[in-house]
C-alpha cells in the first residue's frame, strides 16, 4: 500500500474519524492489483459495492425510519473521499448512495415504505439514472423520451446515452417528457420523473442497453426505450415536475463526487511524494528537485481548498440551504485539483507512469473524466457567471 499524505481532519467529528478507519478496514482487499484486473476486464467491483451493502454505507444517507443509516452528507462524503484515498473507484457507488433522496424529497408516504426500505437492506439497487440523450447533451431540457398516460399506466419510447451500472440496478431513475419543449411553460417545464423496473423492462425487451466501452472501467450503456409501460404509482413527484425532482438530486451529487476527487487526487500526490523521495536519479531523490516538488506541493494547496469549499457546501446543504454556487464551485476547483495532481504524478512517475504495472496511467485515465461528468465544467462556469454573477445569459 502506497503512503498516504496525512488526511486533514478540520471540521470532521470524532465519529468521522473513526468511519475513515472502517473505511481503511474495508478497502484492504481491494489493493492495486484488483483494481488494475477490474480496469483490464472492465469488470464490475462487485466485491467492494457488497461489501459496502454489507456494512451498510450504501444506506447511510436513507433515514432511520426507512431502515437507513441517516447519517449526513458530510459523513457519506467521508466514505467516499476514503474509498478513493485508498486507491479505490468510489464512481461506481455514487449513484447508489443518493439517487433514493429523489424518492425521499418528491415521493408520496407509499413510494417511501414501498421503495426506501427495501434500498436500505440492499434487495433492491438504485444504482442507475437515465437523463442524458444523444441529442439534448448538456441542454437535459431538450430530451426527446417521451412517456403517454394511457389509463394507469405511462408507455415510454426514446433513447438514452451514458446510463451507467444498468446491469448492476433493479430500478432505474429515468426523466422523460411529458409534454414538448415547445408547448411547455418554460423549457424546464414538461418533463416527468419515473422510478422503472430495469429487470422487467429489459425482461420484456422494452428497455435495451448496449454498453459502450469507454477509456475508464466505469460501465455505461445507450438505451433503447421502446414502448416501455411505467404503472402510475411509479411516477415520482407530480407530472410535468421532472426537471426539479432531478435537480434537487444534484446538491447531494456534486458534493459527493467532489470528495472522490479530492480523495484520488490525494491518493496520487500519497504516490507521488513516495516515488519522489525513493527514486534516485543523479546520484539524490528526484523529490529533491523543485521542478518535482513544486506541481506536488501546488496540486495538494488546490485539493485543499476544494476541500473546505466541499465542507462549506456540504455545511449548508445540511442546514438547508440550496448552495448551488457552492457545491458547483467546489466541483469545479475539485476536478481542475484532481487533474493538477494527476499530472503531477504522471511527471514523477517518468517512464514508469505509462506501464500498467505501477497504476498511475489507470488513475490518470479516471482523473479526466471529472471536467466533463456529471457535468461539465463549461456549464459550471456558465452557471456561476450567470446565476451568482449575474453576466449575461449566453444560452
Ligand atoms: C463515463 C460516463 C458516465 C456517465 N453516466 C451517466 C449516467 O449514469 N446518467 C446520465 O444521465 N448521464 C451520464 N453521463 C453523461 C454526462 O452527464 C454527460 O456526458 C455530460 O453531462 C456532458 O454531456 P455531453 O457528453 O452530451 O456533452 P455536450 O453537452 O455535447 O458538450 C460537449 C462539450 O461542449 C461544451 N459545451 C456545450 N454547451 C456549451 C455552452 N453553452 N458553453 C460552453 N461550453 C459548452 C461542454 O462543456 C463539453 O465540453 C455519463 C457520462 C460519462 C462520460
Amino acid at each position: 500500500m502506497a503512503h498516504k499524505i496525512a488526511s486533514s481532519a478540520y471540521g470532521l467529528t470524532e465519529e468521522q474519524l473513526s468511519i475513515r478507519d472502517a473505511i481503511d478496514q474495508l478497502c484492504k482487499p481491494f489493493d492495486d492489483e484488483y483494481w488494475r484486473k477490474g480496469d483490464r476486464e472492465r469488470s464490475y467491483p462487485t466485491e467492494m459495492v457488497d461489501a459496502l451493502y454489507e456494512e451498510g454505507w450504501m444506506s447511510m444517507l436513507i433515514p432511520s425510519e426507512y431502515g437507513g443509516g441517516g447519517a449526513s452528507i458530510s459523513d457519506a462524503a467521508v466514505v467516499l473521499e476514503q474509498l478513493e484515498r485508498n486507491g479505490c473507484h468510489a464512481g461506481a457507488v455514487r449513484a447508489g448512495m443518493y439517487t433514493m433522496g429523489s424518492i425521499l424529497r418528491h415521493g408520496s408516504e407509499e413510494q417511501k415504505n414501498r421503495f426506501l426500505p427495501q434500498i436500505a437492506d440492499g434487495t433492491l439497487r438504485l444504482q442507475s439514472f437515465g437523463v442524458t440523450e444523444p441529442d439534448a447533451g448538456s441542454d437535459t431540457t431538450r430530451i426527446r423520451t417521451f412517456a403517454v398516460r394511457e389509463g394507469d399506466k405511462y408507455i415510454v419510447n426514446g433513447s438514452k446515452i451514458f446510463t451507467s451500472r444498468v446491469q448492476h440496478s433493479d430500478m432505474i431513475l429515468l426523466l422523460t417528457r411529458t409534454t414538448n419543449r415547445e408547448d411547455a411553460a418554460k423549457p424546464s417545464a414538461g418533463m416527468t420523473t419515473f422510478l422503472v423496473d430495469l429487470n422487467e423492462a429489459q425482461e420484456k425487451g422494452w428497455i435495451v442497453a448496449n454498453p459502450i466501452r469507454t477509456m475508464v472501467n466505469h460501465e455505461t450503456n445507450e438505451l433503447t426505450i421502446t414502448n416501455l409501460e411505467v404503472p402510475v404509482e411509479n411516477r415520482i413527484g407530480e407530472e410535468g415536475e421532472g426537471f426539479k425532482v432531478i435537480l434537487s438530486g444534484m446538491n447531494a451529487e456534486r458534493i459527493l463526487a467532489t470528495s472522490e476527487y479530492i480523495g484520488q487526487g490525494m491518493h496520487l500526490l500519497g504516490r507521488a511524494a513516495q516515488y519522489a523521495n525513493e527514486r534516485e536519479v543523479f546520484g539524490r531523490p528526484i523529490g529533491m528537485n523543485q521542478g518535482i516538488q513544486f506541481p506536488i506541493a501546488q496540486a495538494y494547496a488546490e485539493l485543499e481548498a476544494a476541500s473546505l469549499m466541499r465542507w462549506r457546501a456540504a455545511d449548508m446543504y445540511a442546514a438547508g440551504d440550496n448552495p448551488r454556487f457552492e457545491v458547483n464551485g467546489a466541483k469545479l476547483l475539485a476536478s481542475q485539483a484532481l487533474w493538477n495532481a494527476a499530472n503531477a504524478a504522471f511527471d514523477t512517475f517518468g517512464g514508469y507512469a505509462v506501464a500498467e504495472e505501477y497504476g498511475i496511467e489507470r488513475h490518470f485515465r479516471e482523473a479526466k473524466l471529472p471536467s466533463i461528468a456529471p457535468v461539465s465544467n463549461n456549464v459550471v462556469l456558465a452557471g456561476i457567471a450567470h446565476g451568482t454573477l449575474g453576466l449575461p445569459k449566453s444560452f
